[in-house]
């Protein structure tokens, strides 16, 4: 496929970029690592190299008070630019372009020294604000000012103010956070005033040769967030002060209404940028849940936005870019959206990577090197851990034969692409086999092989990435008709009842609720409920775009049980286990924490809760009780004395994931 409007270069006078792809900001936290900056260049060059249009950094505070965690990175004097020129030379050695993100956290900074327009504390901070003199807020603009002054110095393309997503520019826009008295608050052209004073500092401080890209919010997501006039009036007063690019923000931190994760449909927020197009000559950026070529080119042909941010998408593949422009998408490895190994390591404070992409942010440490002992190396599994093994190892020069009984490749996640949401695990599987098939992976499926089998063949090297076994648990009755397996329930081999428990609420558990409870629903991938569900009001009438959500009768009675007396979905990831609770609670699911599972009768599904028993009178009851390795392969070749390595849910069961199972395969072919 072709993608003309993906690759119409950008003119903006005195630059100009190469097409119309922006990598969006994102912290990986390599800021704070010890050579961080050397690392982040290898990132950001890698990124570059691979054809992106411009890049934005992570946030860079202009001060102190913006510091977003203590000590986060911050750029306000000339000591700092010497290591932001290690970014920014290798960025330009690749022909790419990076502007620095100028972030102030305003009230969401973690940390005692924190600022706001008001002093009113944050949902998602413990710190209570102080609010900013009149003085404060004329420093905070000179601050601004100066930092990209600084950026200019260090080589960056251009700067990036970060307006959106409730920082401190977004607290003074928002009479929700600005309850301030003086020029800086009160009406609209009052509180707007301290973006635009911001931009109009900074460009007198950099000149007309520097791109100035201003993040607006465009749709808060909160109670008395900007009504879509304002957001209007200030995008107008944006273009005035000569800003040369507007981004969009979708939501601030602190609103309950998912933006970017799988329950967003794909391009799903691009209706709100294209309300803003004919309001304006500047160029604007969609964003959010756009994470393919043709998604991007959509949206450019029908004319919603000038340019396309997407973040994360180049964590997953570096390549997207130049994949696109050689008419390869089918070579890109898609992000799937799923946050685990990115936003949240990052709430945990870890190192940022990628679930699909292991080498995202380990530039430096996990390299690939052409191997000069070809050796023969049998892969005996061809979930995501056999599949990353078998790529990375075949890339490498290694003769490489991947095995699975079943009668396609992918493991598990053929099982969890029919999660809703999780569709795109599928394009996952899809990336993986032309990858197989570029590096000249024999692929044997229906092949349950034995360890006779492998002996004779000769191998060198035996790979087992057998994967799991679900976890049958010793109930009483556990062998009734009505009881089944998750992936009984999921392949949709035994029909399922109207009233349901499901045994387990692990990942897995809750992704079964969400399948159960979409059943009956006909239209959860095309006419996507998304926006009635979490209240997102697209005819904007009401001020932060939110309206109250509206739902449907829940399709199914669901009784989600575990024997833990702590909070249910407790262990989901950071940043969507949320996402999942309140999904399930709108749609009635009964949550039993502390269960003592007592016995299965034809009555359902006997349990005992706070010393009380009770029956949960259920048509079904799904097993999703955990998971036991599977590798039953690996003595029977230890004892004939061969190399044999483990990976993934073959090696270890417990806290068994993709992330896991796809870095262990490619930290394994890294060494061999
Ligand atoms: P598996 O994916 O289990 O693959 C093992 C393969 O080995 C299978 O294809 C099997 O057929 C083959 N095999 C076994 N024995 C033999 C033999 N003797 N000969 C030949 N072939 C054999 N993880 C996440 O990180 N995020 C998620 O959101 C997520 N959602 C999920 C949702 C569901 C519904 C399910 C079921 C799983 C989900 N997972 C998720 C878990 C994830 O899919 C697994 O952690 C991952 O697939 C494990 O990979 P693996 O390579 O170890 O093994
Ligand atoms: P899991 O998260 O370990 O959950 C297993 C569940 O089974 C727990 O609720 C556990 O709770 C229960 N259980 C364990 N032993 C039991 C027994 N003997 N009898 C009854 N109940 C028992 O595993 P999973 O849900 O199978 O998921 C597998 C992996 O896939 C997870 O590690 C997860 O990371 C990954 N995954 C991730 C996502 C995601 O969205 N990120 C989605 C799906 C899967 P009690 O012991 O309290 O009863
Ligand atoms: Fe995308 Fe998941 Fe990788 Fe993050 S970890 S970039 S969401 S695939």
């Amino acid at each position: 496929m072709n993608y003309p409007q993906l690759f119409q270069p950008l003119e903006l006078g005195f630059t100009q970029l190469k097409n119309r792809m922006i990598m969006g900001s994102m912290h990986t936290g390599l800021e704070e690592e010890k050579n961080g900056f050397e690392r982040l260049a290898a990132f950001y060059a890698a990124r570059a190299k691979g054809g992106v249009g411009l890049i934005v950094t992570g946030g860079v505070s202009p001060n102190i008070a913006g510091w977003l965690a203590p000590f986060a990175l911050t750029l306000s004097k000339q000591k700092h630019c010497s290591e932001h020129q290690i970014v920014t030379e290798a960025v330009h050695a690749e022909n790419g372009k990076i502007a620095l993100q100028i972030l102030h956290a305003g009230r969401y900074g973690y940390h005692p020294l924190c600022v706001a327009p008001s002093r009113i504390k944050s949902p998602i901070s413990l710190f209570k604000p102080w609010a900013l003199s009149k003085k404060g807020v004329l420093k905070t603009i000179r601050d601004f000012a100066n930092c990209a002054s600084l950026a200019k110095k260090s080589g960056y393309d251009g700067v990036e103010i970060m307006g959106s997503e409730g920082y401190l520019i977004n607290q003074f826009i928002a009479s929700h956070t600005n309850k301030r008295s003086d020029q800086w608050g009160g009406d609209f052209q009052n509180r707007m005033r301290f973006p635009i004073e911001i931009v109009n500092a900074v460009r007198q401080k950099v000149g007309d040769d520097f791109i100035i890209i201003f993040r607006l919010s465009m749709l808060d997501l909160i109670e008395q967030g900007s009504s879509w006039d304002e957001v209007v009036l200030l995008a107008k007063a944006l273009e005035e002060q000569n800003v040369n690019i507007i981004n969009t923000g979708i939501g601030w931190h602190e609103a309950r209404i998912p933006t970017i994760a799988q329950a967003v449909p794909r391009g799903g927020f691009a209706w709100v940028t294209e309300r803003l197009k004919p309001h304006v000559q500047t160029p604007l950026v969609a964003t959010n849940r756009i994470n393919t070529p043709e998604m991007a080119e959509k949206i450019l042909s029908s004319g919603q936005s000038d340019l396309i941010s997407m973040a994360r998408p180049f964590l997953a593949d570096p390549e997207f870019a130049n994949k696109a422009k050689a008419q390869k998408p089918e070579e890109i490895n898609i992000c799937i959206a799923c946050n685990q190994s990115c936003l949240d390591h990052v709430f945990q404070k870890k190192l940022a990577s990628c679930l699909v992409n292991p080498v995202a942010c380990r530039e430096t440490e996990l390299i690939f090197k052409t191997t000069s002992r070809q050796k023969k190396i049998a892969v005996i599994g061809a979930g995501p851990g056999g599949l990353a093994f078998s790529a990375f190892a075949a890339e490498k020069g290694h003769n490489v034969t991947l095995y699975d009984k079943a009668n396609e490749v992918g493991g598990q996640f053929n099982i969890a692409k029919q999660i809703p949401g999780k569709s795109e695990f599928g394009d996952s599987i899809q990336y993986f086999k032309n990858r197989l098939s570029l590096s000249n992976v024999t692929v044997r499926l229906n092949h349950d092989v034995t360890s006779e089998y492998l002996y004779s063949a000769g191998y060198d090297i035996v790979v087992l990435a057998t994967g799991i076994k679900p976890r049958i648990p010793n109930i009483k009755g556990v062998d009734h008709a009505k009881v089944i397996t998750y992936i009984e329930a999921i392949k949709q081999i035994k029909p399922i009842g109207h009233n349901v428990a499901i045994i387990g609420a692990g990942g897995i558990g809750f992704d079964v609720a969400e399948f159960v409870l979409a059943l009956e629903e006909t239209h959860h991938e095309v006419n996507h409920p998304f926006y009635k569900e979490w209240g997102i009001d697209m005819h904007y009438q009401n001020r932060g775009g939110i309206i109250k959500p509206e739902k449907d009768q829940p399709s199914k009675k669901l009784y989600l049980c575990q024997r833990k007396e702590t909070k249910l979905g407790k262990n989901l990831g950071k940043t969507t286990g949320w996402i999942h609770r309140t999904h399930l609670k709108r749609n009635e699911v009964e949550m039993l924490a502390g269960v003592k599972y007592n016995l299965i009768d034809d009555k359902g599904l006997w349990i005992t809760q706070n010393e009380k028993q009770r029956c949960l009178e259920v048509d079904t009851i799904i097993l999703c009780a955990g998971q036991q390795s599977l590798n039953d392969l690996y003595q029977p070749l230890i004892d004939k004395q061969m190399d044999v390595h483990l990976i993934g849910g073959a090696e270890l069961a417990v806290e068994l994931d993709a992330a896991r199972a796809i870095k262990q395969g490619a930290e394994l072919a890294a060494i061999l």
